[in-house]
């Protein structure tokens, strides 16, 4: 109820930084019965003084509401200066020129066209952090073929604390592939206790995730291992995971764009693959059949064949 405080007392600091808003509570509420003074306020701030289109004509605290008597006064001068009166009496709520932190900024004056929607204050809002982290699609074959994806737990606070993810580590800015891998290939060997060669490891996308306060850069890698792998335990909770238990995990939506990313890299594969595979089926095919498509008899395609 920030906001209702700020248009009564026309605070023009962002709503969340105004000095001691316990203090200004304890002055008014009753100690005896503080819900009601709760209830009323909120009530106030659902029916009367709402966001957008405040009734204060209607308001049962207009009278104390410093933001309605600024929009009064204007009214005042308004009728002043129709019927040629011109004396105005200074207010303190015009001292909005100083450094005042509870009057409107000098430079973001009274907007009379807001009236008393220009409270409270909106907080200038900071541009997000910009991060980069190197993440690894893990792979090894699973039962009946399928891969499975390594995932590792987060720390217990901190950003998604204690979510899952795949083996990840924050990017100095500016790094080339090359010392991307390299960083990469050394975090990994850490988690499988085998050498990582860094040619290995293959390159998926960059995936970007906005979180509230931070610009999230994911630069994917992917990397198959064969045979068993032994993970270190000791290291932070580790497990292998079929795509539909990844799914089923604790796992972070950008975690879950990480993983698309790496099924359309291996679906663009696979096409490349049985693509060439068709090829070169084809070039065996020309090289036996006649132009119509009949097969050759040895003898004829023999005879075909170019001398070596
Ligand atoms: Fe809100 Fe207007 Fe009432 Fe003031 S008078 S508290 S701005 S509805």
């Amino acid at each position: 109820e920030a906001s209702r405080g700020c248009r009564v007392s026309a605070c023009g600091a962002p709503s969340h930084s105004q000095p001691s808003p316990r203090d200004m509570a304890n002055a008014l509420v009753d100690r005896s019965r503080p819900g009601d003074f709760n209830q009323a306020l909120m009530e106030l701030g659902a029916t009367v003084c709402t966001p957008k289109s405040p009734l204060c004509r209607e308001c049962p605290v207009k009278e104390h509401c410093h933001a309605w008597h600024r929009v009064e006064k204007e009214l005042a001068s308004a009728s002043q200066k129709l019927f040629g009166k011109t004396t105005l009496v200074p207010d303190v709520e015009d001292c909005g020129t100083g450094s005042c932190p509870l009057c409107l900024p000098a430079a973001e004056p009274w907007d009379s066209s807001l009236g008393v929607t220009n409270f409270p204050r909106k907080a200038a809002k900071k541009q997000p952090r910009v991060e980069w982290t190197a993440t690894c699609v893990l792979e090894r074959r699973g039962r009946l073929g399928a891969p499975e994806y390594l995932i590792v737990q987060r720390p217990s606070s901190g950003l998604l604390a204690g979510l899952w993810e795949f083996p990840s580590l924050p990017l100095a800015p500016g790094l080339q592939e090359e010392q991307q891998k390299e960083v990469l290939a050394d975090h990994l060997q850490a988690w499988t206790r085998q050498p990582v060669q860094t040619q290995n490891l293959c390159f998926v996308g960059e995936v970007v995730h906005i979180f509230s306060h931070i610009h999230q850069t994911y630069v994917v890698y992917s990397l198959c291992l064969d045979g068993d792998v032994a993970l270190d335990a000791a290291s932070s909770p580790s497990r292998w995971v079929t795509e539909e238990e990844f799914r089923a995990s604790a796992v972070s939506t950008a975690m879950k764009k990480v993983l698309k990313a790496r099924e359309t890299q291996r679906g663009a594969q696979s096409g490349r693959a049985k693509g060439s595979k068709r090829k070169r089926e084809s070039k065996l095919g020309a090289a036996g059949s006649t132009p119509t498509g009949t097969q050759l008899s040895l003898r004829a395609f023999l005879r075909a064949q170019p001398p070596p």
